[in-house]
């Protein structure tokens, strides 16, 4: 109890400016970037923000899905707008040199230690979701529904989305008719937003291969069957999947990320392990895809010889991020109450990335709700010019020296989805 009280002390001198009762947003930016913590462990964060969402005089429910948060604010009569923000961050040891660049170290699910970042910008994301509730908590008077804030855990590794549709998060509480997120963008410049109508992000797919051979003597070659060989020709095969399988208009990624296998120069070994990562948009691609690998290696381990007992083992992940679909109509109304908000110029149409978002899920139930994420500008602007102009690569998300120039990033991204959503309340379309 004594911790509580002197935790709700601490954000209270940090976050609430004694004069006009206003959260210093910078500063909570700050605390949020020293202090990331990781997948499924987001236990500070989630109790903070929950804290404050509370204090400004939302519903608040903890523990939806794992540490996911909802804050509910219900302001009469009309359409109910969800806008999600995630918490987690990063195995990453920052190396920004800012002045309040994370020290932090953990002890990970896996019981090791390691340090920590917000290298994917969810700080940024959680900043402007409390910034969105202040302004419209206090503007009340200028909109009528229900706004209902989501505070996302786990992210990073595509469980929390789905844990918390699995928990309620659409039938506990008002069902929403549109579903918004910001993510940062690691190569448009801070004060501009992104948009994109259609496929956005992409399905991801983890697959481990098990290649299985009988190991023997590096100078007997003919008493084995070699799995490296088999991999070889296994790893060439999966090249044609997307060259010669997939019709080119049709975007698709088929990576491996890791292939170990073997002990020692003269050892042909038992087995050999693949990694691969797989990106698509569309449903259909993504099952031609895993059909075609099993259909691979299998006919590949077939042409080595091997029996039955000794066919590869696909195992798909189950940690699969569907594609974002952004509902183009949605898109096309938010699009044009941010430029109302900020002008035409810093509203820019971005092109589709083949990363992947957990955001997805949430555009994924029955009966479908309009979904949309748009990109929120990260780069510092002199930055960005200085890396045009001298063609220079900027570190991209998840990168230890991804900083992202937070209050203008911040400040625009409170501009806009507060605009949108008063829109989309008072269907002004
Ligand atoms: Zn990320
Ligand atoms: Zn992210």
């Amino acid at each position: 109890m004594k911790k509580i009280l002197v935790a709700i002390s601490f954000f209270l001198i940090n976050f609430l400016q004694a004069n006009n009762n206003a959260i210093d947003l910078f500063q909570l930016y700050k605390e949020l970037h020293s202090n990331p913590e990781l997948s499924y462990q987001e236990l500070e964060t989630s109790k903070r923000l929950a804290f404050i969402l509370e204090d400004l005089g939302y519903e608040v429910t903890k523990n939806v899905g794992g540490n996911g948060v909802v804050a509910l604010l219900r302001n009469g009569k009309g359409k109910t707008v969800m806008f999600r923000a995630d918490m987690d961050g990063l195995p990453v040891k920052e190396r920004t040199g800012a002045s309040y660049a994370s020290k932090k170290k953990v002890i990970n699910l896996e019981g090791e230690e390691v340090s920590t970042m917000h290298a994917c910008g969810h700080d940024v994301h959680m900043t402007v979701l409390i910034g969105v509730a202040e302004y419209l908590y206090k503007n009340q008077s200028s909109w009528q529904g229900n706004l209902l804030l989501v505070l996302e855990p786990a992210e990073e590794v595509s469980g929390g989305a789905r844990n918390m549709i699995k928990d309620g998060l659409f039938t506990r509480f008002p069902r929403p008719d549109y579903n918004l997120a910001f993510h940062v963008n690691a190569s448009l410049p801070a004060g501009k937003v992104g948009y994109l109508p259609g496929w956005a992000m992409a399905n991801v797919d983890s697959v481990d291969i098990t290649i299985k051979g009988v190991g023997g003597h590096g100078a007997y070659p003919h008493t084995t069957k070699d799995p490296i060989v088999l991999s070889a020709n296994i790893i060439n095969q999966l090249q044609t999947i997307v060259s010669r399988e997939i019709a080119p208009t049709d975007p698709a990624v088929v990576t491996i990320g890791s292939i170990h296998g073997g002990t020692k120069h003269n050892v042909i070994p038992n087995e050999v392990k693949l990694q691969l990562t797989l990106r698509s948009y569309t449903d259909e691609v993504r099952n031609k895809t895993i059909s075609s690998i099993e259909r691979i290696v299998k006919g590949s381990a077939i042409a080595a010889g091997l029996s039955e007992e000794f066919f590869p083992i696909v195992e798909i992940k189950d940690e699969y991020t569907p594609a974002v679909f952004n509902t183009p109509n949605l898109v096309k109304q938010v699009e044009a109450s941010f430029v109302k908000a900020i002008g035409k110029d810093r509203v820019v149409k971005v092109s589709p990335v083949m990363g992947g978002e957990d955001f997805g899920m949430f555009g994924r139930v029955e009966p479908i709700i309009p979904t949309a994420l748009f990109w929120l500008g990260a780069v510092n602007a002199q930055l960005y010019e200085e890396a045009l102009r001298e063609d220079l690569t900027l570190p991209s998300l998840h990168s230890d020296l991804f900083l992202p120039d937070a209050e203008p990033a911040i400040n625009t991204g409170i501009e806009t989805m507060t605009k949108a959503a008063i829109d989309l309340f008072n269907n002004t379309y």
